[in-house]
């Protein structure tokens, strides 16, 4: 019977896919595994199911032995070496478009909160501070008729420019390919280079995968670009954006504020970053709903099984 190796125990409903058809082994325990780990208890698996956080580099993939399946719980696969798998044949598969709306949430969510200053207003009640309302209490700037800056409009930043519609902005966007002309029609959205988009908008959101292009794809200069009211979200990954030029324009108020799921040094969060009020922190929380981390699951089981079967799996990287 094929075996299957699952660096970290993710929702039973894909665990209980694989477990009717093949030897499961799950990581139980709550903590990465190391490389060695990894390679040591997949040793004898066909197929290997992955987090984020397990680095799958070129080292592990050429100690693999039988694995056939790499299948990243994740949209993102910036986590596994894509060339050195290739190279040895094995398929990596994610889970694209079932996270889409929960990150696309997840971005307007981080935008209110900095913006409204959610986070700052319920330590104030908490703190028993709140004394009565008052006409400039926690001001912040409105959404409305505001032109938020996507960079990267494919599924996810797609996602954030309907809801940003829907609130009243006006949607800007970069990416690498432009859309056609009916299709930012379609979408009520326009096209302008980065630098252009960087200087003119009140609001930017990140939304492109982390590559060797896009790391620091915001960089100091990039950051200085903005305008001092500027909020930036970042919920695509935290190495897109130089996290250290980013912190020293927000602790200058060189921009008005930050909301970030993702760091460059994840899970470090570094101690500067925490100590501002003008940043909303989360903890890589963008696809975190029951019914989105289920789905993922259903994926990662169904990517296994195709492969296994020896057919081609619905969600292929490479
Ligand atoms: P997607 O549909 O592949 O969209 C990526 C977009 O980025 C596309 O518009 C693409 O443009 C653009 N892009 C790629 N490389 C670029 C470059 N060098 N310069 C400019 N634009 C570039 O991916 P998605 O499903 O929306 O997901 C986006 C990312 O979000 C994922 O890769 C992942 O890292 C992150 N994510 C984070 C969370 C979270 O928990 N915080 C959850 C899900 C996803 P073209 O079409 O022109 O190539």
């Amino acid at each position: 019977m094929p075996k299957v190796f699952v660096t970290y125990k993710i929702p039973e409903v894909g665990l209980k896919l694989l477990c009717e058809r093949y030897e499961v082994e799950v990581n139980l325990e709550d903590r990465f595994l190391s490389s060695e780990e990894i390679t040591r208890r997949a040793n004898d698996a066909d197929a290997l199911v992955t987090l984020l956080a397990d680095k799958i580099d070129r080292h592990v993939i050429e100690t693999l032995q039988r694995v056939k399946i790499i299948a990243n719980y994740a949209v993102g696969f910036d986590n596994i070496d894509i060339e050195a798998a290739k190279e040895k044949g094995i398929v990596v598969t994610n889970t694209p478009g079932v996270l889409t709306d929960a990150t696309a949430d997840l971005a307007i969510a981080l935008l209110l909160a900095v913006t409204r200053r959610i986070v700052e207003a319920d330590e104030f009640v908490r703190e028993g501070k709140f004394t009565s309302w008052k006409p400039e209490l926690f001001l912040g700037p409105s959404l409305q008729g505001k032109q938020l800056g996507i960079v990267g409009l494919g599924r996810i930043g797609t996602a954030v420019a309907i809801r940003a519609k829907a609130f009243g902005m006006r949607v800007v966007y970069y990416k690498k390919r432009r859309l056609s002309e009916e299709e930012e029609n379609r979408l009520g959205v326009s096209y302008m280079d980065l630098d252009e988009l960087l200087s003119s908008s009140d609001f930017i959101s990140l939304h492109v995968p982390f590559t060797s292009e896009t790391h620091h794809l915001i960089d100091e200069k990039r950051i200085n670009m903005m305008k001092p009211t500027a909020v930036l979200i970042n919920t695509a990954r935290g190495a897109v954006v130089d996290e250290k030029a980013l912190i020293e324009a927000l602790i200058d108020r060189r921009i008005w504020g930050a909301g970030l799921d993702v760091y460059e040094f994840e899970p470090r969060v570094p101690e500067k970053l925490k100590a501002l009020d003008n940043v909303v922190l989360l903890p890589h929380i963008g696809s975190a709903t029951v019914e989105t981390r289920e789905k993922m699951a259903i994926m990662v089981a169904e990517n296994v099984i195709a492969v296994l079967e020896g057919k081609e799996p619905p969600n292929r990287v490479v």
